[in-house]
């Protein structure tokens, strides 16, 4: 058996549709984003402007964060040295376990390794300890989320994106008896629209099923706190569960689930995805747990990142560019094909130093390839007019025929 030719058909087929992922080698300047080193070609590095990172809000160069993360180290070193049950329970995790639980008006908090292992393992045991459980998800769910479904052994239903209609259709057309969960994301990453939160719970009521949450591109963006978009609305307290991630807007690392002290007790005691794993280093947690606190006092970042968001969005219609429509501090601009998408970022790096990575399938459905802008609270106005400048030159007609 040819086990090499298989492993290099694989890859051949993903060249061929042009979505092969080539990961740029890169280092923040500390106290200086978005600017960056890039280390991709020969000889030194060069300068270049990062227009697609998920620290959303520089939260990870903030002092604050920093200071604290290098308290943590010198004081209790480096790694956890256990899971949570094994000598991994340190006070740091306590503590940001108690402020993510009041940060989202829950209970209980309950933190993992990262938001795709929150998901992972809440949703797989949920799933197996709810018997009979329908787990109803949103067709756009994130890749984490869907993987818990399956793990959970659950019967899946998936509904029309933020469609309520097809929503309580599915939920009318099951067993009454069957336990109901309905498994959704506030903000969808990759479109920048919005779940109608207490719609959904309106329905969930009706029907008396349980609601879990993603807002893992909310929390730190959205509410007078930072969190969320189910803070904004009101409507946390309608929520099972809310999960979310300590590794975007947070600007740190590691995920969690805020819910009922019994839910958390439930998924703490059975979910292999917390149980058999190392603790989140407590240097992590320290920095998450300064993050956090400032997050919840002050707004300014969130003003300034909605305001350049709002600003790129606007400079890009002016322009005429295909901007998708987005309710929330994302811009994506439509490619729709991945090849093109490779070469418009490609271009924008080589010649103007602008790094947005191209976004292809099976992050989002082929045809829908784009370019995934997150402008942030230090992009100046410069940078946006330049970057549009260049997106202008490189998506106009004739130019685009040159590249094809
Ligand atoms: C990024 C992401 C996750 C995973 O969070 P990590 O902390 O990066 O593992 C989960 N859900 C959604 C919607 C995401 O975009």
């Amino acid at each position: 058996m040819s086990y090499d030719a298989i492993f290099n058909s694989a890859l051949a087929r993903l060249h061929a549709e042009g979505r092969y992922r080539v990961f740029l080698d890169i280092l923040r300047n500390k106290g200086a984003y978005p600017n960056a080193r890039c280390f991709a070609g020969a000889g030194a590095s060069r300068p270049i402007t990062v227009w697609c990172s998920n620290d959303y809000l520089s939260m990870g160069q903030h002092a604050d964060v920093i200071a604290a993360m290098e308290e943590a180290l010198h004081d209790v070193g480096a790694g956890s040295g256990g899971t949570r049950n094994i000598s991994g329970n340190t006070h740091y995790h306590t503590e940001l376990e108690a402020e993510l639980a009041d940060l989202h008006g829950k209970e209980a908090a309950l933190l993992f390794t990262s938001g795709y292992v929150s998901n992972e393992a809440t949703l797989g045991t949920l799933g197996k300890i709810l018997p009979g459980c329908i787990i109803f998800s949103d067709a756009l769910n994130h890749a984490s989320m869907i993987a818990g479904i399956r793990n959970s052994g659950c019967a899946k239903q998936v509904f029309r994106h933020n469609d309520l209609e097809h929503l309580e259709e599915l939920l009318a057309a099951a067993d009454p008896a069957a336990p109901k969960l309905i498994a959704f994301e506030s903000v969808y990453s990759m479109d920048g629209d919005i779940a109608p939160i207490g719609a959904i719970c309106d329905l969930a009521e009706k029907y008396d099923a349980l609601t879990y949450l993603d807002e893992v591109h909310a929390v730190g963006m959205y509410g007078p706190r930072g969190g969320g978009i189910s803070e904004r609305d009101d409507v946390a307290d309608r929520l099972t569960i809310i999960e979310g991630t300590l590794a975007k807007a947070i600007g740190v690392m590691g995920g969690y689930i805020a819910a009922s002290k019994t839910i958390v007790d439930v998924i703490r005691s059975y979910a292999p995805g917390f149980i058999f794993t190392t603790s989140i280093a407590p240097v992590l947690a320290a920095g998450a747990l300064a993050s956090i606190r400032h997050l919840k006092r002050s707004s300014v970042e969130r003003e300034r990142q909605q305001a350049a968001a709002a600003r790129l969005k606007q400079l890009f219609a002016d322009a005429g560019l295909p901007v998708m429509v987005s309710e929330t501090h994302i811009v994506p601009l439509l490619i729709g094909d991945p090849i093109v998408a490779k070469r418009v970022s490609d271009a924008l790096l080589a010649r103007w130093g602008f790094y947005v990575q191209p976004i292809n399938y099976p992050t989002v459905p082929r045809g829908t390839e784009r370019l995934r802008f997150t402008p942030g609270p230090s992009h100046s106005d410069e940078a946006m007019i330049a970057l549009t400048g260049a997106l202008a030159e490189l998506l106009a007609p004739s130019t685009l025929r040159l590249a094809a």
